[in-house]
C-alpha cells in the first residue's frame, strides 16, 4: 500500500545526489581546460590532502535552487497524481527547498531529509482536530443522532453497518433510519445489514419524506432507550440542489449531533470535491473513508482532511464489518513510509 512515495523519494534522491554539483565546485569558476582544477578545489586539496578532498567532493553535494525546482517537478507530479492536494504539495515544496537548497549535504542525507520532511508535512496535514470518540459521545448524549451523508456507491451503507457493529461490540445499542427513500433497493440493502446485525430499522415507503423517517427513528430511540440513531441518506449525484435541500431538511428535523461524510478512497479528486461540497453546503463533523484497503495511492485521505479541516473518524479496510479502523494519523503515516 502507498508505495508511490518510496519510488518518488528514491528518484528525487538519485537525481539530487548524482547530478547536483560538488560543494567545492558550486562557487568556484568552471575550469577552462579539462585537466585544470577549479582554484577552490586546488586550495582545498592543499589544505586537506588529496584523499580527504576527493571524499569530500564525492560525498558532499549542494543543491542549487534552479536544480531543486527542476527535480522537484517530478516529485510534485508524483504527489499530485496520487491525489495529494496541491496545497499540501506546495507546503512540501517550501519545506524541502528550505532544508535542501544551498546546504552542504552528505550522501544519504538527502533521502533522510526528504523522508522526514514529507513525513512531517503529511502528519501535520493529517493531525487536525481530534475526532470525537463515539463510545464516549454515546454515553454522554442519549440518543446520539448521527447523520451519514455522501454520494452513491462510496460505501455509505457499509460504513453505517460497520459503525453499528462497532457500537454493538462496545455495548452501545443502535437503531437505523432508512432515510434513503429515493434509490431503488436502498431500504432492502440497509434492512439486510439490520437483520444480520440484529438491530432495529425504521423505514417508510420509497418516495416518503426522508426527514420524517429520521424523525421517527429518533422518537423510537427515545421511547426504547436506544443509545444511538444512525441515519442513512440518499446520495444521488445528478441533482445536487435537491439532495442538499433534502439533507438540510433532515438536519433541521432530526437535529443530528454528528454529521459524517462517507467518501471512497479510490475516487481521488472526486472524493476531495465531494468533501468540499458537503462540508460547504451541509457542514460535516468528520469523515469516514472507505476502500482504503484497495487504494494504492493514499493521497485521498490526506486531501480530504486538508479540504475539510475535519477529522477522519474511521477508515474502511475491507468488506467485513470488522474491517473498520479508528483513524490514527501516526499509524497511517508509518504505513506510507513503510
Ligand atoms: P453506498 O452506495 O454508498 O451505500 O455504498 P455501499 O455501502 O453499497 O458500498 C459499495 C460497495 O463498496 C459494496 O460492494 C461494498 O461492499 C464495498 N465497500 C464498502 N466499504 C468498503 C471497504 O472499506 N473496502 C472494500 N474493499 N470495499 C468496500
Amino acid at each position: 500500500m502507498f508505495n508511490f512515495l518510496k519510488k518518488a523519494i528514491e528518484s528525487f534522491t538519485k537525481k539530487a545526489e548524482t547530478k547536483s554539483k560538488p560543494e567545492s565546485a558550486v562557487s568556484a569558476p568552471q575550469p577552462s581546460a579539462k585537466t585544470e582544477q577549479p582554484k577552490e578545489l586546488q586550495k582545498l586539496e592543499k589544505k586537506l590532502g588529496f584523499l580527504e578532498t576527493v571524499t569530500k567532493v564525492i560525498t558532499e553535494t549542494k543543491i542549487a535552487g534552479e536544480y531543486f525546482d527542476k527535480i522537484f517537478a517530478a516529485l510534485e507530479l508524483e504527489l499530485l497524481q496520487n491525489n495529494v492536494a496541491a496545497e499540501i504539495v506546495e507546503k512540501i515544496r517550501v519545506k524541502l527547498r528550505e532544508d535542501l537548497v544551498g546546504k552542504s549535504l552528505k550522501r544519504g542525507q538527502v533521502a533522510d531529509i526528504i523522508k522526514s520532511d514529507l513525513r512531517d508535512m503529511i502528519l501535520y496535514a493529517l493531525e487536525g482536530p481530534k475526532p470525537v470518540d463515539l463510545i464516549i459521545a454515546a454515553k454522554e448524549t442519549k440518543p446520539l443522532v448521527i447523520l451519514f451523508v455522501g454520494v452513491n456507491g462510496v460505501g455509505k451503507t457499509t460504513s453505517i453497518a460497520k459503525t453499528a457493529a462497532y457500537l454493538q461490540k462496545n455495548g452501545i445499542s443502535c437503531v437505523l433510519a432508512a432515510s434513503d427513500t429515493f434509490r431503488a433497493a436502498s431500504i432492502e440493502q440497509l434492512q439486510a445489514h439490520a437483520d444480520k446485525l440484529k438491530v432495529e430499522m425504521i423505514k417508510h415507503n420509497y418516495g416518503a419524506d426522508p426527514a420524517a423517517v429520521a424523525f421517527d427513528a429518533v422518537k423510537h430511540a427515545r421511547a426504547r432507550n436506544i443509545d444511538v440513531v444512525l441515519i442513512d441518506t440518499a446520495g444521488r449525484q445528478h441533482s445536487n440542489v435537491d439532495l442538499m435541500a433534502e439533507l438540510e431538511k433532515i438536519k433541521r428535523v432530526a437535529k443530528p449531533n454528528l454529521t459524517i461524510l462517507s467518501v471512497d478512497s479510490l475516487t481521488g479528486n472526486d472524493a476531495v470535491e465531494q468533501a468540499r461540497l458537503f462540508n460547504d453546503k451541509i457542514g460535516i463533523d468528520a469523515s469516514i473513508i472507505s476502500k482504503v484497503d484497495a487504494d494504492e495511492k493514499g493521497g485521498t485521505v490526506i486531501s480530504v482532511v486538508q479540504a475539510t479541516q475535519k477529522p477522519i473518524l474511521f477508515i474502511g479496510t475491507g468488506q467485513r464489518y470488522e474491517d473498520f479502523e479508528k483513524f490514527a494519523p501516526e499509524k497511517f503515516v508509518s504505513k506510507i513510509f513503510g
